[in-house]
């Protein structure tokens, strides 16, 4: 086996500290050989206070996984990418679709691999949804795709400011999900998009979308559900019902269960990365991206009430 690629995790947040970090003590392609943190250092990895520190310092670090905010990501990842390094990036990619095309160019021009990773795309039941569709005749997909805020996103200020997206933080999730298994290619016709008073973000948003066939696609994101949390996608096709649920875990087919798998999301993004790295390539889908941007250009506004953590 060839050896681990020298690895560098930057933001320890929530999603570094449930996902990535276990990922990667699991996976022996992989050495985590230091992190760039704030406030949180990892016990055994060297911490450094920024990316310049760590680019200066560390000639070693092969590849670098982003798990900072959308907001601010495209200048330290960009950085990376001068110097040389493969680049891994958490959904959303950053917080302009432009901003990674200069991400492309710039992984392209250096001969390194960028991965923007979906990890809703590497859930256990969206290969087998995808190949079910592959060859019916879609009339209707309903997306509900509703949580509650407190609960997944407590204190997180950057996920209401603008380029934190909002509810279409997990939103985008759903989006790579039917982007994914949908046959056809999608586009958004309408979004309506509620704004509380006090935040630069929406806190639920409705959208509608379509394929060349006319199909009626309907997306509600909800960050006010309590209770039940729900992840799913319903599929009309050719006289049944498929059900995604659980943020793409499950498949049911007219009530029949066909998957229904525990998470292996991240342990699947690293596989991809490591393989992009050893042939130095590009995985960057925007289409799930750009179907957001598409519902913050044309969605209508409301101001509804303020909302407090
Ligand atoms: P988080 O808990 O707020 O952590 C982000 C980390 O980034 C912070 O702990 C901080 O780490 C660093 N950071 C650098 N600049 C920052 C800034 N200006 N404001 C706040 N933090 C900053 O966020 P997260 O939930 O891990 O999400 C990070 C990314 O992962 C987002 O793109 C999100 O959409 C994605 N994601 C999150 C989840 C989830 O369940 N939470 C799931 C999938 C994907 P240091 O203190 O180490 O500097």
């Amino acid at each position: 086996m060839s050896e681990p690629i020298r690895i560098a995790l930057v933001g320890i947040g929530k999603i570094a500290r449930d996902q990535h970090i276990p990922a990667l003590a699991a996976n022996p392609a992989y050495d985590l050989v230091a992190c760039v943190t704030r406030h949180a250092p990892l016990p055994g990895v060297p911490a450094y206070p920024s990316i310049e520190a760590l680019l200066a310092e560390r000639h070693d670090v092969q590849a670098v996984s982003f798990c900072t905010p959308p907001q601010g990501r495209h200048a330290i990842a960009r950085q990376a990418l001068d110097a040389g390094k493969h680049v891994m990036l958490e959904k959303p990619p950053g917080a302009s679709v432009t901003e990674i095309d200069d991400l492309i160019a710039t992984a392209t021009a250096q001969g390194v691999a960028l991965y923007a990773t979906w990890h809703t795309r590497e859930a256990p039941a969206i290969e087998p949804a995808r190949s079910w569709l592959a060859d019916r005749r879609i009339e209707r997909v309903t997306i509900s795709w509703k949580e509650d805020v407190r609960r997944w996103h407590p204190g997180q200020a950057w996920i209401w400011e603008p380029g934190g997206l909002g509810v279409f933080d997990p939103g985008i999730n759903a989006l790579s999900a039917i982007t994914a298994i949908h046959p056809h290619r999608i586009f958004l016709t309408a979004a309506a998009l509620d704004y509380p008073a006090n935040r630069g973000a929406p806190i639920t948003a409705r959208l509608s979308l379509a394929d060349a066939l006319a199909t009626p696609i309907e997306a509600t994101f909800d960050w006010l559900q309590t209770g039940d949390q729900i992840w799913e996608i319903a599929i009309e096709a050719e006289g049944s019902t498929v059900l995604l649920s659980g943020g793409g875990a499950k498949l049911a087919v007219d009530g029949t269960t066909l998957v229904d798998a525990t998470d292996a999301e991240y342990p699947g993004l690293y596989r991809r990365f490591a393989e992009l790295v050893a042939t130095r390539s590009l995985d960057v889908d925007l289409a799930p991206f750009r179907l957001v941007a598409d519902a913050f250009m044309l969605g209508s506004r409301r101001q509804v009430a303020a909302f407090e953590d």
